[in-house]
């Protein structure tokens, strides 16, 4: 069973993708999906990185990726750089490479090392050593090598960044394809009926639009969850220190380019890095994402602890003259996430369920989460069994933003930096999870890093690798070594050599 009609509130990155995928997956089943927007109230406007599942998306709606990337002038993400946020000699810079099956054997290697290191050997096992995307990126490559057929293929797993008013354009064309309807008006009111499900959407100019099932993708204003059924809010501000943002575009120059010692091209296209630089400020830290047509930039911060004016004087100072045709957008938000994401015959997806903050991009992914679970949980339960699939729903929806929460927070509260109020107190927050807490006692102390994984494994969210990543990334580790130069610990360095030789195998990452 599905219900016959779907109303999405929202037009934004939420509404399209929940559009393309519920008009795909039930296109047999004479579903009437119907997209009511507020072009008045408009998107967010930011959110330009993604996790590698966003391939998933794409390959499951048969878009091939020279079909979308230059349409939302997207280019490839082989991961992510973190700068600056350790003042720790030798880990000022780090880079956390997504998951692949290529790295294994420098994922292991990578693991005794850091464990040899925790155990007080003198060695510095920095991510960027072991894994073949961090050579890619450092490379300025894409992740795909030319094979002996000619063809291309990825060598390893890999990400996009795209311009998300021009991907939220994208899907709404692909999803009114696939028989979706648009309306362009604001929901002013919402009628429910006896048992507490909507029946009706009040809206200002076009009347009432009725509905048996309704997405919220309205964003932060949370039009559906929030304000008509009242749905408790659970803020983690206590753990998640920034609440604000300025996003400011720049265009590309040459001093932007990738610097690579070995083929160079000739032509004059653009040389992008494959790579999302996320860079510590004093006031809280900067995104750098490489489109084909500009830079998309941002500062994330707490605005308690600092004005947007001085965030917005810092950002242009730092962009110069390159963000001076650009405008500033200013966002904020209470970090936390929706008690329920599936309460009645409502379902939130988006920045409508709560956001976290930028880092690590993992929004997206909860999208495609959410609603590709929400498609799964309904088929085998059917609408005479919601209650039992809403609880697992809001479960698992649950799980995945608490174990994002966890990492996001690890970043902080490891941070090696001391230069500002704001990193002083973001590493001293004592509000930590059981789950976080288990990681770091063992981390810190002499504790199996594994075992401890494994006692919170139903809980975590983000793989071993990334865990060894973020610690050892940062250099936290104890300050002493322990055993003299005599009973020295001989890492294998192979890793660092062999990428290196498999990165020049992939080609250039150019524009275009
Ligand atoms: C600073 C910042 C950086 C981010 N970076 C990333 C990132 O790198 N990667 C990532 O995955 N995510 C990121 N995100 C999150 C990402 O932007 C969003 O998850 C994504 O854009 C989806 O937003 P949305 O569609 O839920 O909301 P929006 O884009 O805000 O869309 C809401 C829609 O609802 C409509 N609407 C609102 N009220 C009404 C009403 N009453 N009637 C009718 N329509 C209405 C609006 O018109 C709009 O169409 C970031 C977010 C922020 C704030």
């Amino acid at each position: 069973m599905n219900p016959a009609r779907i109303v999405i509130v929202g037009g934004g990155s939420a509404g399209w993708m929940c559009a393309c995928l519920l008009a795909h997956r039930w296109k047999a089943k004479n579903v009437a999906v119907t997209v009511v927007e507020s072009q008045v109230i408009g998107t967010v406007g930011v959110g330009e990185g993604s996790t590698p599942f966003l391939r998933d998306f794409f390959a499951e709606l048969g878009i091939a990726e020279n079909v979308w990337m230059p349409a939302c002038n997207a280019t490839y993400k082989c991961g992510i750089r973190f700068d600056g946020w350790s003042e720790r000699a030798g880990f000022n810079s780090y880079f956390h490479p997504f998951n692949t099956e290529l790295d294994h054997s420098g994922a292991v290697q990578f693991f005794k090392d850091c464990y040899a290191r925790r155990m007080g050997y003198d060695l510095s096992p920095v991510p960027d050593d072991y894994f073949a995307s961090s050579a890619i990126a450092k490379e300025g490559r894409t992740p795909f090598a030319r094979i002996s057929d000619g063809s291309e293929k990825p060598l390893t797993d890999y990400g996009y960044h795209f311009d998300s008013q021009l991907l939220g354009e994208f899907l709404k064309k692909h999803a009114q394809a696939l028989g979706v309807a648009h309306v362009d008006d604001t929901v002013v009111d919402v009628e429910r009926g006896d048992t507490g499900d909507i029946i009706t959407l009040q809206l200002e100019r076009e009347g009432r639009v009725g509905g048996d099932l309704f997405i919220d993708c309205s964003g932060f204003k949370s039009v559906l969850m929030r304000e008509a059924l009242r749905v408790p809010f659970i803020s983690c501000r206590d753990r998640l220190v920034n609440n604000a943002a300025i996003a400011l575009p720049s265009s590309h120059t040459p001093s932007n380019e990738v610097n690579c010692a070995s083929d160079k091209h000739s032509d004059n296209r653009w040389r992008y890095p494959t790579e999302t630089l996320a860079e510590a400020k004093p006031n809280g830290w900067m995104w750098r994402i490489p489109l084909t047509e500009r830079w998309g930039n941002g500062y994330v911060f707490n605005s308690d602890d600092t004005s947007f004016d001085e965030i917005e004087r810092q950002l242009r100072t730092q962009l110069g003259s390159d963000s001076d045709a650009f405008s500033a957008r200013r966002l904020s938000w209470q970090p936390g996430r929706l008690q329920r994401h599936w309460e009645k015959n409502c379902v939130a997806i988006g920045l409508s369920q709560g956001f976290l903050e930028p880092l690590e991009a993992p929004m997206l992914r909860i999208i495609q989460f959410s609603c590709e679970r929400f498609i799964e949980l309904y088929e085998q339960e059917g609408a005479t069994a919601t209650a039992t699939a809403r609880d697992e729903f809001n479960h698992s929806v649950n799980r995945l933003i608490d174990g994002n929460i966890d990492y996001l927070q690890a970043h902080y509260l490891v941070s090696a930096r001391t230069d500002t109020n704001y990193w002083r107190v973001a590493r001293t927050n004592d509000h930590v999870s059981p789950v976080l807490r288990c990681l770091l006692l063992a981390w810190r102390g002499q504790d199996s890093f594994d075992a401890a994984l494994n006692e919170v494994k139903d809980a975590l969210v983000y793989h071993k690798t990334s865990w060894y990543c973020l610690l050892a990334g940062k250099g936290e580790f104890g300050k002493a070594f322990r055993h003299t130069p005599a009973m020295a610990y001989h890492p294998q360095c192979r890793f660092k050599e062999h990428n290196a030789r498999l990165a020049r195998q992939c080609t250039l990452a150019i524009a275009g």
